[in-house]
């Protein structure tokens, strides 16, 4: 089974080509060459993707065991944050403000503030079965997960949290409303991507449609037409006005496929 994604639309930058994705229905280990995408809101994808596939409804699902909370690898943030605040839930008020799928989150580690995925998983499901948190590594917006996520099972806490979701609500409020994947960078050890940029002229600067956000120097936006090329011309030449500058490497953020 596939499904028809038209990129153009379904990523949260709204660039991309329509193609057919590969539908998973039930657990397989990853296919050699394949991409797995989520809710694609953390992709820039050029015109020749790599075979891309993604999970079927099935894996859209959330329910509470006792002290433990089961969600699919397909369930958005927004159902999660829905569930958590019905249930009175704490820890999980940034998904409230943060779009992806629970497997691109795990994946990578996502978050806002001191508050990411990582920080209450027990495991994940994988083709393989179950692995406990401990054996995987990761850090700020980085896993080593080889695999394909299909479920991952977090530890519950009692106490929605109003005024955390307030604070994460203030924060979006600043942030740039035009189609974008959010972060282009990971921010360098000790510094802001976003001041690094500033720093070398890019804030709000232009390539075709795509730009870096007036607002928000590390966002990527899509001010109307922007192509593949226009964003990855945008994001090189910043790579290498930063590195000229001040000797630092950015790193991607937002994944190039
Ligand atoms: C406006 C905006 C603001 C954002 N702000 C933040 C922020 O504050 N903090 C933050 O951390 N992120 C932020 N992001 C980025 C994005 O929300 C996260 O990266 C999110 O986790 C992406 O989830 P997704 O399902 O869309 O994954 P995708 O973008 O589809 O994929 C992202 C990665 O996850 C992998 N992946 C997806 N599903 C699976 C799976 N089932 N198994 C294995 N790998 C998988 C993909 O292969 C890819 O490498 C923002 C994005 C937008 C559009």
């Amino acid at each position: 089974m596939t499904r028809t994604v038209d990129f153009s639309q379904y990523s949260s930058i709204k660039i991309g080509p329509t193609v057919e994705v590969r539908l998973i229905e039930k657990p397989e280990p990853p296919r050699a060459g394949e991409f797995i995408i989520g809710g694609a809101n953390n992709l820039l994808v050029s015109d020749t993707p790599p075979p891309l596939a993604m999970l079927s409804k099935k894996f859209d699902y959330i329910r509470l065991e006792g002290k433990y909370l089961y969600i699919g690898g397909a369930t958005k943030s927004g159902r999660i944050f829905s569930f958590v605040k019905k249930h009175n839930i704490k820890n999980f008020e940034y998904l409230g403000k943060l779009p992806g799928t629970l497997g691109g989150l795990v994946f990578m580690n996502a978050g806002m503030k001191a508050d990411e995925i990582f920080n209450h998983l027990v495991k994940i499901k994988t083709s393989g079965g179950y692995i406990p948190k401990e054996e995987i590594g990761y850090g700020y917006r980085f896993t080593d997960i080889d695999d394909i996520i299909y479920e991952a099972v977090f530890e519950v806490e009692e106490g929605f949290d109003a005024q955390k979701l307030a604070l994460f609500t203030r924060m979006r409020a600043n942030q740039p409303k035009d189609p974008s994947p959010g972060s282009a960078f990971k921010n360098p050890p000790g510094d802001y991507a976003g001041r690094l940029i500033d720093a070398v002229g890019m804030k709000g600067y232009r390539i075709g449609d795509a730009a870096f956000s007036e607002i928000h120097a590390n966002f990527l936006v899509n001010l109307g037409k922007a192509t593949f090329d226009d964003a990855l011309s945008l994001l090189e030449e910043a790579r290498k006005r930063v590195l000229e500058r001040f000797g630092v490497q950015l790193e991607y953020e937002v994944r190039i496929i």
